[in-house]
């Protein structure tokens, strides 16, 4: 029999649809994922969109547009813990079950709201309620239950049965947030804890930045839209969805077109319409041979520059396509979900981020071992995603194992690792870099504790724009050398004299630590502008004045703070009034001063500033870092070293009124 020399119209149709599947794929040029980025971000805008001020009740998971400095303090005035009378830790010793000492009632009772009149002198006692401001004179608070009221013929008093320490069950001012310290970073995520801090400031709105709309479209004959029952050979539209909330969680508002059948004209009609109306069109579908690459030949005909990258050498992610429609990008991303959400993971979310404002993210890795042979195509870049597995030999990473079809692969996976084009198989038992992904929580990229000051705030702040994240736990200087030695933090920011040599910190090295300068700072004597008694006078004068005025109440600093030191060296064994009272900051000194708590004490001058003090320069002190030498090769640490020494940074350091070393 000879074959049929007149196919029938039918046949002609599935032979042609044959040969265009088997056709050569279209790609332009395949390119490599780091120059298909190379092309696309130098087209496309990166910076942040404009701001707009938002009540914080519609601020909830926005990004902060401009870093907000804390105009008060938190507690704003130094506050009582608990219920009970507020006395002079001094006038409680010796204060027990068998020998109770007897207090004189001040006739005042500080509830919550009141701003107390009567000073506390020796021997006398305030009742106070928890929140109530600790009066003048007070340093200490103790329980009523600690207490029995003695109702005589004489006048009112109490009978307390414990010593109190000073500070004891005191909360002081800015010890929560303090006035001027950076209380939220440009570019973070407003949650829960950012609106309540913002509102213990008395802010009612914040500047957060416009999120960039981005639509996003699928294509397919077969794409179901989920609710609806799933017909014969239908597929439901995933990729519409998980997009979507990738894009919310990158930072992004996602406009969801939904799903089109593969035809040009409709889906040309559909992408002009998110084009109008977006900053960003995401279209997922229509990339394989089969389609003919349907969506290709649509976005080539919507406008210039058009497409840029067509064909990436990455797995899976082959059949990317990006490109930029005026000064809008557009990307196709291939149909096979994992496929999709890997490229959009790696192509477009930091787009997203950046226009939303977010910092960029430091990709986090971790090594681990790789048990099995991974085979690999040549001359593509391979991707393959993990899990991880602590094992007590450290990490195990194993391929999930599912196609680039998998929608679960990426949910379920803890990370991905890559195979060199040029490798055709990675062996097992290899160490492999592991880049870690999804939203877990995460840690610090690098630990301070110590003292703290404004200045480091600039610092961190450079360090988490270029997406490190730093933790700052105040612990004071001498918190700071304890942590440091014991490994138990990266750097230690410090500020102690040597009270032998006057040299700053030195002193305080130790095997395995070593001594980076950070910046000096001035001390002074702050006291409240138009003080007659201090007002014109220069140091030495104004503290005779204040050490011989047993009227004049000083405000001191903790034991272990560098400012202590100095202050027990300018006292020189005197014990003047209010010496028991040892706020732990230099916020705290200068708020009491403010409030007419105290009425002298010796902080930095910035902070002087801040509260409108009169300040009289006593000495620089240098504020400097021990540096944990173990750690100095960590990423994060390298990156405080160098930002540390930017010149940027110490413009900014120096507009503080600090000099960097
Ligand atoms: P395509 O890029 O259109 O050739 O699609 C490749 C594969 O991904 C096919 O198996 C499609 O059914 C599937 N696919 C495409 N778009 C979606 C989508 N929106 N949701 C789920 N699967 C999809
Ligand atoms: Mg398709």
């Amino acid at each position: 029999m000879s074959p049929d020399p007149k196919p029938t119209k039918r046949t002609a149709a599935i032979v042609d649809a044959v040969r265009r599947a088997a056709r050569q794929e279209q790609f332009l040029e395949v390119v490599s994922a780091v120059e298909a980025r190379r092309r696309f971000e130098e087209r496309i805008a990166r910076s942040p969109l404009a701001a707009e001020l938002l009540p914080l009740a519609a601020a909830l998971y926005r990004v902060i547009a401009a870093d907000v400095v804390a105009p008060v303090d938190a507690p704003p005035f130094d506050r009582a813990n608990v219920d009970g009378f507020a006395v002079r830790a001094a006038d409680t010793i010796g204060a027990s079950p068998g020998t109770p000492k007897l207090f004189v009632l001040n006739a005042e009772v500080i509830a919550c709201g009141v701003d107390p009149a009567v000073e506390v002198t020796a021997g006398t006692a305030t009742a106070i309620a928890t929140g109530g401001v600790i009066p003048r004179g007070a340093d200490a608070v103790v329980m009523i239950e600690q207490t029995e009221l003695m109702e005589g013929d004489a006048a009112p008093s109490i009978a307390l049965r414990r010593a109190a320490a000073s500070g004891q069950f005191i909360s002081y001012a800015g010890s929560d947030i303090a006035r001027g310290e950076t209380l939220l970073r440009r570019g973070t995520r407003i949650g829960s804890r950012e609106v309540g801090m913002l509102a213990a400031c008395g802010l009612s709105s914040v500047e957060v930045v416009r999120r960039p709309r981005v639509g996003v479209l699928s294509t397919g004959d077969e794409l179901v839209e989920p609710g609806r029952p799933l017909r014969p050979g239908g597929v439901y539209d995933s990729n519409g969805a998980i997009v979507a909330a990738a894009v919310a969680e990158a930072g992004g508002e996602a406009v969801s077109f939904g799903a089109y059948p593969d035809d040009e004209a409709t889906l040309e009609r559909a992408m002009r319409r998110a084009l109008d109306s977006c900053d960003i069109v995401v279209l997922s579908g229509g990339t394989s041979k089969g389609a003919g690459d349907l969506s290709h030949r649509v976005v080539s005909r919507l406008g210039s520059p058009g497409i840029l990258v067509h064909g990436v050498a990455l797995k899976p992610g082959k059949p990317l396509c990006l490109a930029v429609i005026g000064d809008k990008p557009l990307i196709v991303l291939p149909g096979f979900p994992t496929s999709a959400i890997f490229t959009f993971h790696a192509f477009v979310a930091p787009i997203i981020r950046a226009r939303a404002g977010l910092a960029s993210e430091a990709a986090r890795t971790v090594r681990a071992r790789v048990p099995v042979r991974i085979a690999s195509e040549l001359g593509r870049e391979e991707f393959v995603l993990v899990s991880l597995i602590a094992a007590d030999d450290g990490l195990i990473a194993f391929p999930t194992g599912k196609g680039s079809g998998a929608v679960t692969a990426f949910s379920q996976a803890d990370g991905f690792l890559a195979i060199d084009a040029l490798a055709s198989a990675l062996d097992a038992d290899s160490e492999a870099e592991v880049t870690l992904i999804g939203e877990n929580e995460r840690a610090p990229d690098l630990v301070i504790m110590g003292s703290h000051d404004i200045a480091l705030d600039v610092v961190v702040g450079a360090l988490a724009e270029r997406g490190f994240h730093a933790r700052t736990i105040a612990v004071g200087s001498l918190g700071g050398v304890h942590a440091a030695r014991r490994g138990e933090c990266d750097l230690a920011p410090v500020h102690l004299v040597d009270p032998t040599s006057g040299i700053y910190n030195k002193h305080l090295l130790a095997p395995g630590l070593a001594l980076v300068p950070g910046w000096r700072r001035m001390q002074g004597f702050i006291f409240r502008p138009g003080d007659a008694r201090f007002e014109g006078r220069n140091v030495d004068e104004a503290l005779e004045l204040a050490l011989a005025d047993p009227a004049i109440l000083m405000v001191n600093r903790n034991a272990g703070s560098g400012t202590r030191v100095l202050v027990d060296g300018l006292l020189r064994g005197a014990r003047p009034s209010g010496y028991a009272n040892q706020p732990r900051s230099h916020n705290a000194v200068a708020a009491a001063i403010a409030q007419r708590r105290a009425d002298w004490g010796v902080a930095i001058e910035p902070v002087a500033r801040l509260y409108g003090l009169a300040f009289l320069p006593i000495a620089p002190e240098q504020y400097d870092f021990l540096l944990v030498e173990a750690r100095r090769d960590r990423p994060a640490v390298r990156q405080f070293l160098e930002v540390l020494r930017d010149e940027p940074t110490r413009t900014r350091i120096r507009a503080l009124g600090m000099e960097p070393g």
